[in-house]
């Protein structure tokens, strides 16, 4: 298996489709998934191009951890969660639908069940407004 610059988070990176974006530093970037499993669902991946964690560079895995650990607290405060669900797939026969490399961030809270996994499209001005929520909490 090949990684295969057209897809959607290579266009992304490239600028030539939109996404809300809560961060970005020289090696990652962060935005909201459009179909959010549960409110504040963020995704983290990095600039340099893997198909997933199996053909990750290990070099370029500390700053994309790191990443992932600074959007998770924003989003555990920006929502207010109880608690914070990583997740990340490797292949269709584990879930994965976009082949490139990307953390999940999903803020959970007692008794709130997750939404279906690449189930219903957010509205924007919503994703929007949960960027800005998790974008402040970076900047707190
Ligand atoms: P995975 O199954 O881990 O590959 O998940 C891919 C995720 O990307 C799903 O949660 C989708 O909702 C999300 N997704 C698909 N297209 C976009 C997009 N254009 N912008 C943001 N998230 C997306």
């Amino acid at each position: 298996m090949s990684y295969d610059s057209n897809n959607i988070f290579a266009k992304i990176l490239r600028g030539e489709i939109p996404s809300h974006k809560v961060y970005e530093d020289d090696n990652t970037l962060a935005f909201m998934d459009v179909m959010p499993q549960a409110d504040g669902h963020t995704l983290v991946i990095p600039k340099a191009p893997s198909r997933n964690l199996l053909d990750a560079d290990p070099a370029a895995l500390g700053a994309l951890m790191a990443s992932v650990q600074k959007v998770a607290h924003a989003v555990r405060k920006a929502f207010d969660a109880e608690g914070i669900l990583i997740q990340q797939f490797n292949e269709p026969a584990a879930g994965q639908t976009v082949f490139h490399l990307h953390f999940h961030v999903l803020p959970r809270s007692t008794g709130v069940p997750l939404r279906a996994h690449s189930g219903k499209m957010a509205d924007h001005a919503l994703l929007a407004d949960h960027a800005a929520r998790v974008r402040a909490a970076l900047e707190a």
